[in-house]
């Protein structure tokens, strides 16, 4: 005696019959047998995974700055990059931090976003200066004359704006397995596939989850200086911001999202799929994230940074203000360039152009 199911066989797809003989959900396809249990449990795993990931986000609402706070604070905006800067009251800013423009016009801070956290800078300028010195001396190709006319002074400290992302996020795969065996039968190799539907789900905590919210200060640039260790982030203060800019983002949290999600399933696709062994074949059928209690704040990250124009191409030295990591591109002397390279063509011959490379590579120019 057979009744027909509502359930579909998870290999092959044709209907599944319960059989009473084997007290199982029976294929008649493909001859695979299911308990009952287990079929449930895959059609209540499938109706969760079906609804879609749901990664929404709270917009979190600005409470804009203070009367006091806007009082000891002033705005800018660059007319060659757009950039939005706002400073210190005491300070005023004289070039753009970041394309080196000195057309900075008075802003507007009404409406503006006030951040939720700041990371005060550990590193202070005398630092960044030393950091820059070190990096251009012995650079033989550097033009003369490159760090004079008040070039280390023009290095400022900037507050870049960042999101975090923080939510629990519970998450729910589904993947498919083989294990094979090959054995011998009479004169017969016989191969014997098991097909396996593996089920994981489990929770996450992702506390801070950041994406640049500038897109003034690119995306590799900041990757190249971090990491930052958000652990000592404070409420924001005006205080912090003395002697500093800060940019305003001009990426908001909405525009951030995406990023954020894909950081986010990223991360949740390795957990997950790290939990998967022995078998020799895995792929995932299907997935889906749906986060709780999402939050985004706004932190803004201590960088000193120089941007400078130099035969109308601009060089960045950047360094993170928490923990002087830097990096740094330099100009270099096309005159010297060849000067130099003549000399070590002649020295070496054939091998100059692979040795000039290395020590580019190296740094040593
Ligand atoms: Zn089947
Ligand atoms: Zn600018």
């Amino acid at each position: 005696m057979q009744t027909a199911s509502r359930y579909r066989c998870p290999c092959c797809g044709a209907a599944l019959v319960f059989s009473s003989d084997i007290q199982q959900l029976h294929c008649e396809s493909c001859g695979n047998s299911f308990p009952p249990e287990t079929m449930q449990a895959v059609a209540e795993a499938q109706a969760w995974q079906d609804q879609g990931d749901q990664m929404d986000w709270v917009p979190q609402e600005s409470a804009g700055f203070s009367g006091v706070e806007s009082g000891a604070l002033r705005a800018y905006r660059c007319e060659a990059c757009g950039a939005q800067i706002v400073t210190d009251a005491e300070v005023a800013a004289t070039s753009c931090v970041y394309c080196g423009s000195p057309s900075i016009l008075p802003g507007v801070l009404e409406g503006a976003y006030r951040p939720d956290a700041v990371l005060p800078f550990q590193k202070s300028k005398e630092e960044a200066v030393a950091a820059l010195k070190k990096h251009c001396s012995g650079k033989k190709l550097l033009p003369r004359g490159f760090l004079n006319g008040g070039m280390l002074e023009k290095i400022t400290g900037v507050y870049i704006p960042f999101w975090l992302f923080q939510a629990d996020a519970e998450a729910d795969c589904t993947y498919n397995a083989t294990r094979s065996h090959t054995h011998r039968e009479g004169q017969y190799m016989v191969t014997r596939t098991e097909h396996y539907l593996l089920h994981r789900g489990g929770s996450m905590a992702f506390s801070q989850v950041p994406v640049n919210g500038s897109q003034k200060a690119d995306d590799t640039l900041m990757e190249a200086i971090e990491p930052f260790d958000q652990q000592a982030a404070q409420p924001f203060n005006v205080g912090y911001l003395s002697g500093f800019q800060a940019q305003r983002h001009d990426l908001d949290a909405a525009a951030c999202e995406p990023r954020a999600n894909e950081r986010i399933r990223d991360s949740v696709n390795a957990v997950m799929a790290g939990t998967v062994h022995g078998y020799a074949t895995v792929s995932r059928a299907q997935a889906r994230i749906s986060l709780h209690h999402s939050q985004v704040r706004q932190v803004l990250l201590p960088v000193w940074m120089l941007n400078t124009r130099w035969k109308d191409k601009i060089y960045t030295f950047a360094m993170n203000g928490q923990t002087g990591r830097f990096i740094g591109d330099l100009p270099v002397d096309k005159g010297r360039f060849w000067g130099w390279l003549l000399g070590i063509a002649l020295g070496i011959g054939a091998g100059g152009t692979g040795l000039l490379y290395l020590l580019l590579k190296m740094g040593v120019l």
